[in-house]
């Protein structure tokens, strides 16, 4: 695990990166929310993360987060990982957002735990936009059929969208149409169903300017943050 000094500058580094882009593409730095993603790395990087008044973090495993929210109560945490139904129960009212809805049997998971805790739990539809095989998310196609299931509930809030680009660093034009894709969805489901959806969760240490140029709103940084090399748990 890094010092926390050179978290400081790794971490004014991808705010210089984001603020760049956001001159770039004439976005304003106040529309776009970083992430830190702590996943693999022990409590301290979520610890470096609340010294400098970062108010949320992104994991995605539910039992490593659980465990790292004993005694970080002021911390949000955001589910970024993969949920299977059967633990939905775990991590209702747990998470901040569970970013990774995709399925009709996880979204109706969802929300009875939260009914039955009497709560409304925020969510994003995760989104296959890129079409990679090796990704989890709902089609671009199915969509529609999940958000209009989605509106009848009343334990969830679906905020917005996210996805992860296909990994393809010699290309970059594939992750910025993976991200465009996801816009456009977007946009288009804003109007189907007259709702803002406005988080766009999409870009991460190696496609962040990408993500900027088409709108994204939540940029998930892990190792341009803590460093490569993940530890061993
Ligand atoms: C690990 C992870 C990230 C961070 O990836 P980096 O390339 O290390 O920035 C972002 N999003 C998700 C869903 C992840 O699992």
């Amino acid at each position: 695990m890094i010092k926390e000094t050179e978290f400081l500058e790794n971490l004014s580094k991808v705010k210089s990166e984001i603020a760049s882009s956001c001159l770039k593409y004439g976005r304003s730095l106040d529309e776009i929310t970083l992430l830190p993603v702590t996943k693999n790395w022990p409590i301290d990087a979520v610890t470096f993360c609340r010294n400098s008044k970062i108010k949320s973090v992104g994991e995605n495993r539910v039992q490593e987060a659980l465990s790292k929210m004993d005694g970080n109560q002021s911390m949000n945490f955001e589910l970024i990982g993969h949920l299977q139904s059967n633990k939905a129960k775990h991590v209702v009212g747990k998470f901040s957002s569970i970013q990774t809805i995709d399925s009709l049997k996880l979204m109706d998971r969802v929300n009875s735990v939260a009914l039955l805790n009497d709560l409304i739990q925020p969510v994003l539809l995760q989104v296959n936009a890129g079409n990679d095989p090796a990704k989890f998310g709902v089609s671009i196609e199915d969509t529609e059929a999940l958000l209009e299931h989605a509106v009848t509930l009343n334990g969830i809030c679906v905020d917005g969208f996210m996805t992860i680009a296909p990994y393809d660093p010699q290309n970059k034009s594939v992750a910025r149409s993976c991200f465009s894709n996801l816009r456009n969805l977007r946009d288009q489901m804003s109007e189907r169903f007259d709702c803002r959806f406005s988080k766009l969760s999409m870009g991460m240490s190696g496609d962040m300017d990408e993500a900027i140029a088409e709108g994204s709103t939540m940029i998930r940084v892990g190792s341009a943050l803590f460093g490569n090399r993940a530890p061993v748990v």
